[in-house]
């Protein structure tokens, strides 16, 4: 357990501002019978007539169930990037502050740091790309807010070692952010029930991967009490609409979700046989991810090459650490196999 004062890192206008209320919020859990003449709605059901519920409770009651915490340690987002913009907008003064990213890694906390006018300070995985915490420590400063973990890791797909996570935890002043984007894949057990331990530790998930629901746009925060409280005050009122939530309601107990998993998880056991046939590629990275990294002989010429062939993967050449470098994401048996064929024509010509 570690003591931490959180306030002082909020920002000063962010800790002053009164949220938003839309005056129904007092009455339409008790009160569903009563008249609405409020928010100057259309008043014909249509099914989103109204506005959606602002805190969003059935949903993260659910939410809460399913994965074992408290609903008052859950912030939702339109997608995790808007909560990653909103965790910058909580912690980081413009022009003042920095945080801490560990490339190769997700490409929106360094956009994000651009847009929010916050120094990005850069510490490279070691070339086996793990965490270099003596690095990371040497490169914090009294502004240092943010550091971004993301394990597993995109697009290296490893998983970073508990301790390592843990020393960081207790060694960093600021809030580690660590994003748990892929976590459903991996064997690894995911942080969540941390957050009690670690007032610094705020968990990201989406819905957008391994739950199948990019098209909805729906990510989860997991933080502290205090944290929750902060970032569910600076959000967008409404920024869950009545879909996205009535879907995510339908979705999250689904059985099939865990089926997909396991059957994304096989064919990527399957794919990467396959790939170790394949002569122009050097190296097959371990992953705990829905994809594989791979490095090939020439990135460029392979990529486009698969462009020709209809199937686009991410040429990930251009990023630290990721020379030659190819990110494929599993599909369906059809597509992988599709895939493979592209592969082997490619193999012999
Ligand atoms: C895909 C991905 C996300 C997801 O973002 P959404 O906005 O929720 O779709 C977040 N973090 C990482 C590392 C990702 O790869």
């Amino acid at each position: 357990m570690k003591t931490f004062n959180i306030e002082k890192l909020i920002r000063k206008n962010v800790l002053q501002i009164k949220a938003y209320t839309a005056a129904r919020d007092e009455f339409q859990k008790t009160a569903p019978e009563m008249i609405y003449l409020d928010a100057n709605e259309n008043p014909f059901d249509n099914g989103v007539n109204r506005y959606p519920d602002p805190q969003q409770q059935d949903l993260k009651k659910v939410i809460a169930a399913f994965r074992n915490v408290s609903a008052a340690a859950i912030t939702l987002g339109n997608g995790s990037d808007e909560l990653l913009d909103l965790i910058f907008r909580a912690f980081c003064t413009p022009d003042q502050d920095n945080i801490i990213t560990l490339p190769p890694t997700y490409g929106m906390y360094e956009v994000l740091a651009g847009l929010n006018a916050v120094e990005n300070r850069t510490v490279l995985l070691t070339p086996d790309f793990q965490l270099n915490i003596p690095e990371i420590l040497n490169r914090v400063d009294p502004n240092t807010k943010l550091l971004f973990i993301c394990s597993p890791n995109n697009p290296t797909g490893n998983t970073f070692p508990e301790k390592a996570i843990t020393s960081l935890l207790e060694q960093f002043e600021g809030i580690v952010v660590l994003d748990e984007a892929y976590i459903d894949f991996s064997e690894t057990g995911s942080w969540l029930q941390k957050i009690v331990d670690y007032p610094n530790l705020i968990i990201i998930q989406t819905f957008s991967k391994a739950f199948g629901m990019a098209g909805i746009r729906l990510g989860a925060a997991y933080a502290s009490e205090a944290i929750t409280a902060i970032l569910n005050k600076i959000k967008p009122p409404y920024n869950i609409n009545t879909l996205t939530q009535e879907k995510a309601l339908t979705l999250i107990n689904n059985t099939k979700v865990k089926d997909k998993i396991t059957l994304i998880k096989a064919e990527k056991e399957n794919l990467i046989k396959v790939l170790l046939q394949i002569n122009f590629i050097k190296k097959i990275y371990p992953s705990a991810a829905n994809f594989i990294l791979v490095q090939v002989d020439d990135a460029e010429k392979r990529y486009c090459q698969l462009i020709d062939k209809g199937i686009v993967v991410r040429n990930r050449n251009n990023y630290p650490l990721c020379q030659n470098c190819l990110r494929i994401t599993i599909g369906t048996k059809e597509e992988n196999n599709q895939l493979l064929i592209a592969l082997q024509e490619m193999n012999r010509s």
